[in-house]
């Protein structure tokens, strides 16, 4: 990292965080991944093995799509929806429950909210034969059942939350016996849950913390090889961010080679214009979760208490983003963009139809951007070479698709004077002396 990382502070007390207050969630060797500051990491073999069912990922050139675009750039992309759960997350899934399981754990707790994240563990959690209890928004349970379907497949058991089983949901269904639930809510479910097992349970997180990204590396670097042999080399590199975690996995060893090699690749993040936390959040120590259980951070944030608007790609609703993503941000190593949804599901389609594939409502956000780039090169006269991340495939978004087609999709821009409201209620954090 080219700029110093922030303090975590714990939530209760607003001291820095210590190894044993992490340990009741997390396994001592991803503790120690999140602190460490060796350049590499050694990939176990056990978790090669697993990656073996679809790594390396294919690096595809988008011919058609710069045929349409009648561009002069050069559209490349990762296609990380070819893992069995349809997405990056399998990349830090398996590591996670492998961590795990040579440190004794015997069960993981999470929470998910269409079912991405959800889905990815389960699947790890079968591999490496550890149970999963995945506490999932009640009202995505209840409208979206086939990715439920796809985690108990792969043997999750998998509870509507606010659920009965923890202090915290029986706290909401007292207050609200009707609550469709919310993924603060899941989230305080799942972390209590582990807390509360006497070590038995530890909690898996799908994105924003520093080790769920250094296993998404895994795509860049392989990335760096595909183009080797491709013979090109990215001018730009464009990922969506939700919390941060597929952009950085493809994007930081792009921003060792800058910083070691000389390279001067751009690296472009793209977020929804309705919850555009790099854009317009504010740089600021806040809670990691609305219901202040998670660790306090320093990054760009909307405001923990948050309420995303009804936007489709579930995925990119957090209100706050990745620390390391934030002061690469905040230092100028890494630019932002926010694109409207319209435009973002024009892109969808335009690529599926070039392309074939029908990207997961999150990617459409990196292929959005890689066209605007592909445009704007075009105008240029520049033979711009364009890297964008696929993170995921959409067959179980099609809904969304099907509101696109039906014309029911809106533009939705985050108020300012919402996120401005949000600033009222940030942690009161010691200054450093
Ligand atoms: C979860 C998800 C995202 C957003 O999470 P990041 O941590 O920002 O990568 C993006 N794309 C897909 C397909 C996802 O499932």
């Amino acid at each position: 990292m080219p700029v110093p990382p922030a303090p975590v502070l714990n939530p209760q007390n607003m001291e820095p965080v210590t190894p044993d207050f992490l340990n009741v969630l997390f396994p001592m060797e991803l503790i120690m991944q999140e602190v460490s500051t060796d350049r590499y990491i050694d990939i176990p073999e056990e978790v090669q093995d697993i990656y073996k069912l679809y790594r390396p990922t294919p690096l595809l050139r988008a011919r058609r799509l710069e045929k349409i675009l009648d561009t002069p750039a050069h559209i490349y992309y990762k296609y990380e929806g070819a893992s069995p759960a349809g997405s990056h997350k399998p990349n830090t899934a398996i590591p996670q429950a492998f961590y795990n399981k040579v440190t004794g754990t015997k069960a993981l707790t999470t929470e998910t909210g269409a079912g991405q994240w959800g889905s990815a563990l389960a699947l790890a959690c079968q591999l490496f034969d550890l149970d999963l209890e995945v506490y999932m928004v009640k009202v995505s349970y209840q409208q979206k059942p086939y990715r439920r379907i796809l985690m108990e497949t792969y043997g999750a058991q998998v509870f509507a939350s606010p659920t009965d089983k923890t202090q915290f949901g029986q706290s909401v269904l007292e207050q609200d016996p009707e609550s469709n639930g919310s993924l603060g809510i899941a989230i305080a479910e799942a972390v209590e849950a582990a807390a509360t097992s006497g070590g038995a349970k530890k909690y898996g997180i799908g994105s924003v913390l520093n080790h769920v990204l250094l296993h998404q590396t895994i795509v860049g670097e392989e990335v760096l090889k595909q183009m080797d042999m491709a013979d090109e080399y990215p001018d730009v590199v464009v990922g969506c961010v939700g919390g941060g975690s597929n952009f950085a996995g493809i994007a930081y060893p792009f921003l060792r080679q800058n910083l070691l090699e000389g390279q001067r690749t751009r690296l472009l993040a793209v977020e929804p214009t309705a919850s555009p936390s790099l854009t317009k959040g504010v740089y600021t120590f806040d809670y990691g979760d609305s219901a202040k259980l998670a660790p306090i951070v320093k990054m760009y944030t909307l405001g923990h208490d948050f309420v995303p608007p009804p936007i489709h790609a579930g995925g990119l609703r957090y209100h706050g983003m990745a620390p390391s993503l934030c002061a690469l941000y905040e230092a100028g190593y890494i630019e932002a963009k926010a694109v409207p949804q319209l435009a973002t599901f024009d892109a969808a389609v335009m690529f599926s139809r070039a392309e074939g594939i029908l990207p997961a409502p999150e990617s459409a956000h990196a292929i959005r951007g890689a066209i605007d780039e592909a445009l704007d090169a075009k105008e240029k006269g520049e033979e711009r070479v364009i890297l964008f991340n696929l993170s995921g495939h959409g067959h179980f978004d099609l809904e969304a698709y099907d509101a696109y087609h039906n014309g029911e999709l809106q533009d939705f821009e985050y108020p300012e004077k919402d996120i401005a409201e949000a600033m009222q209620t940030l942690p009161e954090v010691p200054q450093p002396a």
